[in-house]
């Protein structure tokens, strides 16, 4: 089954806003039985759509969570209460959290902190740019590796990999990367992974492809880019759009 997880970043700013266009997106899951669909507000709505998401077959997520459960971290978001709350999932190591200076290190706590709190962790990974040596692909194993550091093992069902190569994210990006770029990093990772959880493992870890993801590219990288999923930023805010492509993905069970 394939994964389809929303990231709203910071829109909309208003809670009529934010019911709307979930409303849009419940509509758009109606006989949706072959893909997984999980959509991350902003954290101050959460709760808000977790009161009116109903019978609707869709999960809700954080954007972040950080490395303890409660403290002294003002403006932090606690792992334990978007657990608490509803929550099933969370983003963790996006690059727009890495530009704030963000490093593997602290992702890697705040992964840690989320799976005790019983929360799937979509744990995001990608390169700044590409050079004609390939160094970005030693640049995602490390980023990887040291994301994972202290990942429990048996805890490996509530993990999700999203390559997010940081030049194809975000309205400024000049075009998404291809299916074959997306295929070749999910070699590498799938790689790095069976270095972590052996063989077995590694190739039940979903990974997703986000980055420009719109409802004509989607199939590409569900199909010949292999793609376990895809985490989808602005397109996820037009519920038409975004249904399509849960529709592009839910009929991947028919190949
Ligand atoms: C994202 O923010 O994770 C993302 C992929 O954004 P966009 O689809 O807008 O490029």
């Amino acid at each position: 089954m394939k994964l389809i997880i929303g990231n709203w970043k910071m829109f909309p700013s208003s809670p009529k806003e934010a019911k709307s266009i979930f409303n849009g997106i419940k509509k758009g899951v109606r006989g949706v039985t072959h893909a997984k669909v999980i959509v991350c507000p902003p954290a101050l709505f959460i709760s808000t759509l977790i009161a009116i998401k109903a019978k609707a077959k869709i999960s809700i997520g954080g954007q972040n969570s950080s490395f303890e459960d409660e403290g002294a971290h003002t403006g932090e978001t606690s792992p334990r209460a978007l657990a608490l709350i509803g929550a099933t999932h969370v983003i963790l190591g996006h690059s727009e959290r890495r530009a704030m200076g963000e490093t593997n290190k602290e992702v890697s706590a705040k992964v840690v902190a989320a799976i005790r709190n019983k929360l799937t962790v979509v744990l995001c990974v990608g390169e700044k740019a590409r050079d004609e040596h390939g160094a970005y692909f030693n640049e995602v194993a490390m980023q990887l590796h040291s994301s994972l550091e202290g990942f429990p093992k048996n805890e490996f069902k509530r993990l999700v990999i999203a390559y997010e190569p940081i030049w194809a994210i975000g309205a400024k990006a000049k075009r998404a990367a291809t299916p074959s770029d997306c295929r070749e990093m999910s070699i590498l990772i799938r790689r790095e992974l069976t270095e972590y959880f052996g063989k077995k493992v590694a190739f039940t870890i979903p990974i997703l492809y986000g980055g420009s993801v719109d409802d004509r590219n989607a199939e590409g990288f569900l199909k010949e880019g292999e793609a376990d999923g895809l985490l989808v930023g602005r397109i996820s805010l037009d519920p038409e759009k975004f249904s399509t492509i849960i529709h592009i993905a839910n009929n991947f069970r028919k190949l």
